[in-house]
């Protein structure tokens, strides 16, 4: 009886709201073209939050559980008798122990085998200023992130040296969409004006940088990133408000008609913080109107809703940023988003929301080929989640 009353209290403890209903219901998923596949990638906690007594409210499981609590003091949570806590269920949510390797192979590999069969494909980093976007992204130089580890597997499949193999050429752009400006990050100048042609919308005049091997792109890219723009009130620092995409363009010398043919496309795109403009209710939307906040991810999320609610017409004219994702979107292509989080209990309510996203973003389709979704299954008991909840108190 005892231990039927401590279940019981453990269950009231615990108040999980339910997850999305597309995990819950694979048939969503199916048919007619695929999913775009979530990961979530929480970020170790930094030193600096350590010692001013920071407190993990992440914890993640299973390779693809992600739990999030809001510790109540200790008298809030007498009275309540509950904690505040969502369960989440991604294709797979990566620890903070998780290697740069391990999040390219199971984000990004796949899709740079589908460049190589002429496939598209696109992985964008979403999430809070200093959640690990800019991180998994780009890198480090001891620890290069997915944009490296992508090119270098490009040169090393073809040409098994990781270098130009005389048939194959890699073609990189990078660019910066910030304010409404599009900048071209490998050649600084003038703004770029975006210009529809039968590829789809295209930067006009964007540098088109040919790398002959892996050794430099590191280099240039970290160049490319000195060049993003920062905030005249915090110099040395990339501005949080900056988008950066890289566009990875696999060529083949095709000796019958065309001397060089286009086969895949990589897009990876390092978003700008979410925190100001990814609301999720009515009355923080206007606010952020107000405020004038990046309109390029104000579009994002409208499109995103748009899809997932299968609109007709999808908003993609709204800004810079939506017009340069169209294809990766709604189009023919394979589609990745990681969504960076911080485990520290005072970004609570950013994290909440980048999770918010991130499982909307689950539903969205895109005209890519079909994927099995077995990924997402119903969750523990209750109970279950309670012992996580217990247990992640344990070790803060
Ligand atoms: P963002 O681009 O989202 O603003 P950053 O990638 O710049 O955030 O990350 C913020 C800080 O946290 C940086 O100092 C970065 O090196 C560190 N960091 C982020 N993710 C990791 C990780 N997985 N492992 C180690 N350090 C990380
Ligand atoms: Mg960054």
């Amino acid at each position: 009886e005892e231990e039927e009353k401590n279940s019981t209290v453990m269950k009231e403890n615990v108040a999980f709201q339910s997850p999305s209903k597309n995990w819950k219901n694979p048939e969503n998923c199916e048919s007619g073209g695929s999913r775009i596949l979530v990961f979530v990638r929480l970020r170790p906690m930094a030193k600096k939050e350590k010692e001013a007594g920071s407190r993990s409210c992440v914890k993640i499981v299973n390779r693809k559980d992600v739990y999030l609590t809001e510790f109540a003091s200790e008298t809030d949570y007498l009275r309540l008798k509950r904690l505040r806590g969502r369960h989440f269920c991604f294709d797979a949510a990566f620890s903070d122990s998780t290697t740069q390797q391990e999040v390219y192979a199971t984000t990004t590999a796949e899709l740079v085998e589908g460049v190589l069969q002429g496939r598209n494909g696109s992985v964008f980093c979403y999430g809070a200023t200093g959640a690990g976007k800019t991180y998994t992204m780009l890198g480090t130089v001891e620890n290069p992130g997915v944009m490296v580890l992508a090119i270098k597997d490009l040169f090393f499949q073809k040409s098994g040296k990781g270098s130009y193999d005389g048939n194959h050429l890699v073609h990189l752009s990078y660019l910066e969409v910030y304010n409404e400006t599009v900048r071209d990050l490998l050649s600084p100048g003038r703004p770029l004006v975006l210009r529809e042609d039968k590829q789809g919308i295209v930067a006009a005049g964007l540098t088109q940088y040919r790398a002959y091997s892996t050794d430099e792109v590191m280099s240039l890219l970290q160049q490319g990133n000195q060049n993003r723009t920062t905030e005249p009130t915090r110099a040395n620092e990339t501005s949080s408000r900056s988008h950066a995409i890289l566009q990875v363009t696999e060529l083949q010398f095709v000796f019958r008609e065309k001397l060089l043919t286009e086969v895949g496309k990589l897009s990876l795109i390092d978003l700008a913080g979410s925190e100001r403009a990814l609301a999720t209710d009515q009355r923080s939307q206007r606010s952020i109107e107000g405020a004038n906040i990046n309109r390029s991810l104000l579009a994002l999320s409208s499109c995103i809703n748009a899809l997932v609610e299968g609109k007709k017409h999808i908003p993609y004219r709204n800004s810079k940023l939506t017009q340069l994702l169209k294809d990766s979107l709604g189009g023919p292509c394979n589609t990745v988003m990681i969504a960076n989080i911080s485990p520290c209990n005072l970004s609570f309510g950013e994290t909440q929301n980048t999770l918010h996203w991130a499982d909307r973003a689950k539903e969205i389709k895109t005209k890519g080929y079909v994927i099995n979704d077995e990924a997402f299954q119903v969750p523990d008991s209750t109970t279950d989640q309670a012992k996580l909840v217990l247990e992640l108190q344990k070790e803060n």
